[in-house]
Formats: C-alpha cells, structure tokens, sequence
C-alpha cells in the first residue's frame, strides 16, 4: 500500500479520487513548517502541494521513503528541485490544468474591450445613462493575431474562430499543415501580422525574444485602433509604449491580466481611457482548481503504482556510468538543437539526426532526447528535459527521425542533423575533440572546424576574394571581435560559408551590414551556451 501526504488544500475532487485510488491511502496535514515537515515528509511515498508549504533541502534531509512529489498547478519555485533530485525524488506539476480558464479570461478581456463593459458599469454607478460614449465594435468578422500557439493560445484561437473572427497566428514551433488544419494563418514574423490585425493576445512565456515584444518601433507597424491583451506574462508588452499608443489614438485599448511586478496595484495604465485590467486572474476559476487537484492525484497514482512519468520538473540524473560516456556527445547534440532553433527560428517541421561511428552503438535515443530539448530551450513554459524533451517535440507536429551508422566517417564519431522548414533544408554536423571540445564541423555539406560555443555568426557567400576581408572591416566598424573563423567552400569559386566565433553578440546593425556586403548570400546570428556551460540535467 503506498502513501500519500497532502500538504495544502486541495479540491475536493482530488481528494474523492484519492479516496478511489486503490492500494493508496492518504492523510491531508496542512500548515507544516521546520522538523514537523521533515519528519511527516518521511513517512509517505509520495505528496502533493500547491503554493504553500515550503518544500526545501532540509525538509528533505535523510529521506529514504519519499519518491514523488507533484505540485498541483504550474510554479514550482516552493519545492527544492535540486536538492529533490539528489534524493531521487521526482518533481511534476500540472501545466494544463488552467489552459481553458486563462483562455477564456482572455476572450473575456478581448469583449470587455470591445464593448466597453467596465467604464460603462462605472458611468452607471456614477450615476449617468451614457449610452452615445460606449459605441461598441463587434469582434465576429475581425482580425485577432495570436502569438504563442501553444496550450493557451491554441484555445483562444480556437474559441476566436468560433466567434467568427479571421485567425492569424505565430509561433516558432507550429507547422504549416497543423495551422492550417486548425484554421490559423500561419504569419511568418510578428512584424508581418501587425498591420493586419485588430486585435493581438500574446501566449508564451516571458523571454529574452519576446520581452517587449510590443515597444515603441511596433507601434508604428500596427493597425490604427488595434486592440492588445495580455494573459500570459508581464514584460511582453512595453508599458511605456502602451501608454504611448493610446495617448496617440494609435492604440484603441489595453486589456492586463499580468505585470512585470506583481503584485500590482500602480501602474500608469491604470485608470487610462480604454483600459482594463484584472489582478492575474487566468487561472482563479473553480474549475481550474478542480482541473490541477485531479489532475495531481492522477499523476501520483500513475507513478506510484506503474513508474510512469509526466510532466517531470527536475529528472533523476542519469546513471553515472551512462552520464561519464555519453556526457561531451550529449553537450554536442544540445548545443545543435540550439543552433537548429537559431538557424530556423520557425515553420521548423522536421529534424534528420544521423549517428556515425562510436556514438552509433551508444543509447543514440539519449543523444535525439538532447537535440530536442536544446531546440526548445526556453520556448516553453515548463522546464524541457532529456525525459520530455522529445514528446514535446512531437506533440507539435515536428518529426524526429534518426539513423545510425556504425562505420567511421571522417571522425571517430560524429552526429549530422538535417532540419526541414517548408522547401528549406539545412544540415550541421557536430563532433567532440577531447572530452570536452563540441565542435561544429560542417554546415550544409560544407567542411570546417569551428568551435561550437558562444556567440557565433554563419555566412553564406560566393568564394570570391576579399569576403574574408570585407567581414573583418564591418564588424570591426561596429565594435565586434572576431575570436576565430573558419571557413568551408564545395569548390574555388563556388559556394562557401563562414562560421565566426565572436567575443560578444553582435547588434541587428552590424549583422545588416554583414547580409548588404556584395557576394553574401544570407548571415544567421547564433548565440549557444559558453564553452564547459551544461544544462542542469547533464551537469550530473
Ligand atoms: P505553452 O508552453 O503550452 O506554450 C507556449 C508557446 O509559446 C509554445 O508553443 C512556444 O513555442 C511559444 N513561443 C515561445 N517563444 C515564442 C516566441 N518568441 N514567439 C512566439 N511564440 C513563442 O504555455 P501555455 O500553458 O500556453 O502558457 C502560455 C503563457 O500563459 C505562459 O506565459 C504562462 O505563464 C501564462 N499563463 C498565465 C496564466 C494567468 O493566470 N494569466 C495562467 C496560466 C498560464
């Protein structure tokens, strides 16, 4: 009989289904803080929480019994990861659990706006009968641009086109065919989708690519009384500029839900003409509270009683063994799934991974796991791993296929992979010198040798002389330190490309003046971890 411990208040329906569960019996103790905490977590098998009790490294201290803990909803900066991962105790949240409570909380900001129902509720409760000030706009026949079309923003647009509006969306890792299944217009860029749409709801996480993803150059790109909500996160939207559009007209209305301090009770938007705003209330519907606690007990049980895993938040290391052998290949495959997103930074719809030589009768499956989750680093809301990596991948329709060939190319191992986007293809090749030196030696089926870290710029061009040259003077004019090049062509004279290793990241600018030099063809900026720096679930 295994036993479970709840530790915050959880819905009722989590605990009946508990109740359910066979060979599980279970005691709810909330309030536990200190030595109570250590000593009620050692005697349960597993616990379920939501975001008050403080799980840390003492109250795990000297645990042998404890194997899973699951946090009912997304955040789980409450539970010591890493010090659970050194125990072996796995960490899952719930990350679906609010999808449809946030969505609607955003179509019901998109009408609010529309229809101006707070400052017409607060024109009645001043007394007056404005009917002439609150002229509507109808939503059915518009245009709503959705960036993010991940669990949420999938749901908004699906709720959006049952509102009869046309659907634009963006999003790194949607496929053409899926958009189009879905009834979504894939736009290629968020510039492209400003001047068309009405309307724009952002849903992705807070990152370096999409904070301020609405600032001042974006104003002027959008259409003349556009509409803009944000359910997601704080920051993705510049608040100055927002402020900026409406005092313009350029903007017609503002809706929040999130702010990049919360709590949140002063704000410059607050109060202005077209504004509407809720204290982070995505998520704050019964239903989604029922939706995390069953969702919890079911990943629990699930793992309790079969070893099934989902939706880990930290993963058990790799065995040592495993993790000693396969660690430097592990790092390369990362690192090209990272320079698989940079170099296709969308409509990527399907990754060719070819094994050769002694890597090719090692657990090739780890090293496609790693590929897949250095090419969604960062895109998601939940932490992507050796473990989840590749479902993710899946799940949204990009395809994954690897080959193994145990004969020795020109290295004693190396790994190709070749990404799809539309008619587009492009092909790396990566390899390990010593134990610790990723390398990236060949680009399309161009051979070199390049270093496979930092800041780094590949350019195609024609091999005529002076290319060399010309690059060195332009990054030069803009500051930027070339550490290495290294350079592949087919034939004299013929097609060539370049792979600068470069001190820091160049600016937009100086990559522009790279792209307008004669005879180049195309410069793709990439920035991969440091030399030696590992993601936390190969750093053992
Ligand atoms: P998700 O991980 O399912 O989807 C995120 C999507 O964003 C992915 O499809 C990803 O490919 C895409 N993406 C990443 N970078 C992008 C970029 N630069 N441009 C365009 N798309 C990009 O996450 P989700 O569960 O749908 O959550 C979406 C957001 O909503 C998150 O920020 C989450 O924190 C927030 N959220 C808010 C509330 C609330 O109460 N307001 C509740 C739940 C979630």
């Amino acid at each position: 009989m295994a036993s479970v411990i709840v530790l915050d208040k959880l819905a009722q329906e989590g605990l009946d289904m508990l109740d359910a569960a066979p060979g599980i019996t279970y005691e709810v103790i909330t309030g536990l803080t200190g030595t109570d905490l250590r000593d009620a977590l050692a005697k349960f098998d597993g616990a379920i929480c939501r975001s008050g009790v403080k799980i840390t490294a003492e109250s795990l201290e000297g645990n042998r019994r404890l194997k899973a803990i699951v946090r009912a909803g997304v955040g789980t900066d409450n539970i010591d990861k890493a010090a659970a991962t050194k125990q072996g105790i796995v960490v899952m949240n719930t990350p679906a659990g609010n999808t449809l409570s946030t969505a609607e909380h955003s179509i019901a900001l998109m009408l609010a706006l529309s229809r101006n129902i707070a400052p017409a509720y607060q024109s009645l409760i001043e007394g007056r009968w404005d009917r002439g000030k609150f002229m509507g706009t109808q939503v059915a026949g518009k245009t709503l641009g959705v960036v993010g079309l991940g669990r949420i923003g999938l749901a908004v647009a699906e709720r959006a086109l049952g509102l009869e509006m046309r659907v634009l969306g963006y999003d790194p890792f949607m496929t053409e065919e899926r958009a189009q299944k879905l009834g979504i217009e894939l736009i290629a860029t968020v510039d492209e989708m400003l001047p068309q749409i009405d309307y724009l709801s952002v849903h992705t996480p807070l990152t370096d690519e999409t904070r301020n993803l609405i600032d001042m150059p974006q104003l002027e790109k959008l259409k003349p009384g556009v509409r803009l909500i944000n359910c997601a996160r704080g920051g993705i939207y510049n608040e100055a500029a927002l402020v900026e559009g409406l005092k313009s007209g350029k903007i017609a209305g503002v809706a929040l839900d999130v702010y990049p301090d919360e709590p949140c009770t002063d704000n410059p938007l607050f109060g202005m003409p077209g504004v509407v705003c809720t204290p982070h209330l995505g998520a704050s519907t019964e239903e989604a509270q029922t939706s995390v606690a069953t969702e919890a007990v079911e990943l629990l049980t699930a793992f309790l009683t079969t070893g099934a895993i989902r939706h880990a938040v930290n993963i058990a290391s790799l065995d040592p063994k495993t993790l000693e052998a396969l660690r430097g290949y592990l790092d390369v495959a990362y690192r090209l799934g990272r320079l698989a997103a940079s170099a296709q930074p969308s409509g990527l719809s399907s990754c060719h991974l070819v094994y050769r030589g002694e890597i090719a009768q090692q657990d090739t499956k780890l090293l496609t796991s790693a590929f897949s989750a250095g090419v969604l680093e960062g895109a998601l809301t939940e932490p992507v791993n050796l473990v989840n990596a590749g479902m993710m991948l899946q799940s949204r329709g990009i395809e994954v296929v690897e080959e193994s060939n145990a004969e020795m190319g020109a290295f004693r191992a190396s790994m190709t992979v070749e990404i799809t986007a539309g008619k587009t293809k492009q092909k790396f090749a990566g390899t390990l010198f010593g134990k610790e030196m990723p390398r990236l030696v060949a680009v399309d089926d161009q051979r070199l040798e390049a270093y496979l870290d930092g800041s780094m710029l590949i350019f195609h061009h024609q091999d005529v002389p002076g290319i060399i040259g010309a690059v060195g003077t332009t990054f030069g004019e803009h500051g930027v330190n070339i550490a290495q090049m290294a350079v592949g062509r087919t034939k004299p004279g013929g097609e060539a490309v370049g792979v600068l290793n470069l001190d820091g990241e160049p600016s937009p600018e100086a990559i522009r003046a790279i792209e307008a030099l004669p005879h180049i063809t195309r410069a793709q900026a990439v920035c991969l971890p440091k030399a030696g720096e590992l993601p936390s679930w190969l750093a053992g």
